[in-house]
């Protein structure tokens, strides 16, 4: 558990990281840079503030994406500071009662959480009439795909954990994920039991429910006896390997925690999958293929994978890969931050943007499910022919038939 004092003593504000924070290139407001946020942090525990309007909003405008953290030559966790004071304001004034109620309601999953994303699109489009976010289809991917799916090779046993937004806006990233897992040999598990990560309610700073959400996914796969749980979206899979922080010592979040593998890492690690897709014979098309790749926060700055998709990439023969400027640079999407403050989203996005215009590539390629709402609202927002594919569709569509 981090000490919070400790960790605030360690900052000496020196200002290095403030160049690598998104939010205050677009503001450059000294509030806004990581020692700002931090001295009034601070400030707030000395009792020389209260928890004013200002106060809240400045920890708002936070994507908490580790950009600082990454950059602190002294190895400060502000982005972990910043969470534990939302933390503390949730604590001592509860969540804004909306909000609340909205959260509350993951919780009861499915029919209701399909409904919730729809309106809550609707009502971002009616705000925002700039929002060209896509439409959720009719069914999730639940509804089509088998709690089981067996394997006779005796390959490993893995749970698939889909996440909120594959299940509801992109089903066929959650099928690409599948096929790639079954090419792979693997027995899948879809368990039912499970649902949110939590990490809405961690970010709100309401750790109860973030627990029971935590809990109840920790039931659903643990039953399974499973060797991995495999996640293809890079916010849940970090914060799925956090719940051993959120439960300290507590052997079963250990347990569940050592078993998460984002879908990069671990068809890269534990398939050795790039060696596989160098043997597989390859649709013609794919000799003209220009790709680009965007590093989510949440793969690269908190899970340090940055070298497995694009060794996965680049192994798909004929594609041709190419680096854009400044590659794990946040997109500004930030989960309830792009609704928050959806104007410094969006401009924050633009240099995103331009870099991946830069590149010529044809296809950006990503292993965030907020990352991809972000730049496909981006390609669509600028008329942009660019294709905006997750790792695993893009693998599933070029790794030739199974072997
Ligand atoms: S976590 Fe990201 S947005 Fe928040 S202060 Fe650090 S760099 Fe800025
Ligand atoms: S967080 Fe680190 S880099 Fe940023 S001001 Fe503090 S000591 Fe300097």
């Amino acid at each position: 558990m981090l000490n919070i004092e400790t960790e605030l003593h360690r900052c000496n504000r020196c200002g290095r990281c403030m160049s690598d924070c998104p939010v205050y290139l677009e503001e450059t407001q000294e509030s806004m840079t990581a020692r700002g946020r931090l001295s009034l942090v601070e400030a707030y525990i000395q009792g020389k503030i209260c928890l004013t309007h200002r106060f809240k909003h400045i920890l708002s405008k936070c994507l908490l994406c580790g950009a600082c953290s990454d950059a602190c030559v002294a190895g400060v966790s502000v982005h972990e500071i910043i969470q534990w004071a939302r933390t503390e304001i949730t604590r001592k004034q509860k969540i804004r009662p909306l909000k609340q109620l909205l959260l509350q309601k993951f919780l009861e999953q499915d029919t209701f959480i399909s409904q919730l994303l729809r309106q809550g699109l609707r009502i971002n489009r009616q705000l925002h009439h700039l929002s060209k976010m896509p439409c959720p289809p009719k069914t999730t991917f639940m509804d089509n795909t088998s709690s089981f799916i067996p394997e006779s090779q005796g390959g490993l046993r893995v749970g698939y954990f889909v996440g909120c937004i594959a299940n509801h806006f992109f089903p066929h990233i959650g099928q690409a994920t599948i096929h790639i897992l079954k090419d792979g040999g693997c027995t899948i598990y879809v368990p039912r039991g499970q649902g949110c990560c939590g990490l809405p309610f961690f970010n709100a700073g309401d750790l109860g429910k973030a627990c029971s959400l935590a809990m109840r996914n920790m039931d659903a796969m643990l039953k399974q006896d499973v060797d991995y749980v495999i996640v293809s979206c890079a916010a849940c899979s970090s914060y799925l390997k956090d719940y051993k922080k959120l439960f300290g010592s507590d052997p079963k979040a250990q347990a569940f925690s050592s078993k998460v593998r984002d879908i990069s890492e671990f068809l890269a690690n534990e398939l050795s999958y790039a060696r596989r897709l160098k043997d597989k014979p390859f649709p013609a098309e794919a000799q003209t293929l220009r790709v680009t790749y965007h590093d989510p926060c949440h793969l690269k700055k908190r899970q340090k994978i940055f070298e497995e998709p694009r060794n996965l990439i680049q192994a798909i023969q004929g594609i041709d890969f190419v680096e854009m400027n400044a590659p794990d640079r946040c997109c500004g999407h930030g989960g309830s931050f792009h609704l928050e403050h959806y104007k410094l989203s969006l401009g924050i996005l633009k240099h995103k943007m331009d870099d991946i215009k830069e590149t010529g590539a044809q296809v950006v390629v990503t292993g965030c499910m907020g990352c991809l709402l972000q730049l496909k609202e981006g390609v669509n927002s600028e008329g942009l022919n660019t294709k905006v594919l997750h790792i695993a569709q893009l693998i599933d569509q070029y790794k030739g038939e199974p072997s």
